[in-house]
């Protein structure tokens, strides 16, 4: 689950790992169900065999970002996936997006939509660092680019 693509504060990661936790017992619940279905896992080796294994087998997912100040979960629909595992897990996606709307994005406790050129969830403590940090970051290109021209032109 999310092994890459991971794009949102920190603060979020204790929502995505609870994420994660539940999507693996789904799966895991969902293949002890086909393990006992023989069918289903001769099923699975013959997509295999006919090479039409290249989506994934199971749910993935590819990106985790933050868009307005909630999270979204980029995922994969695997063709073994049944649709009650599949419910589940989009149920726990939105459960993850629920709290992200009212959770820190960078460290965590409980915090508010900024609106403005923010647009993410910090809690009090944290929006006058990042706001500064924000705004600072922008400058440091130019910054760096008027360095580079001045020195050519000493030449
Ligand atoms: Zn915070």
């Amino acid at each position: 689950m999310a092994h890459f693509g991971i794009q949102c504060g920190s603060g979020w990661y204790a929502i995505i790992e609870e994420l994660a936790r539940e999507v693996e017992e789904e799966l895991r619940v969902m293949w002890e169900e086909l393990i006992e279905l023989p069918t289903s896992l001769a099923l699975v080796d013959e997509t295999l065999l006919l090479g039409r294994g290249v989506y994934p087998i199971v749910p993935v997912c590819t990106d985790i970002f933050q868009t307005s100040g909630e999270m979204s979960v980029v995922v994969t629909d695997g063709h073994v996936c049944g649709l009650d595992t599949w419910s589940q897990i989009r149920g726990s996606i939105e459960k993850a997006i629920t709290k992200s709307r009212e959770t820190c994005e960078s460290c965590g406790k409980p915090g508010k939509y900024r609106k403005g050129y923010l647009n993410r969830v910090y809690c009090d403590a944290c929006v006058g660092p990042i706001a500064e940090f924000e705004h600072d970051a922008p400058l440091s290109i130019p910054r760096m680019r008027n360095k580079l021209e001045s020195s050519s032109d000493s030449k």
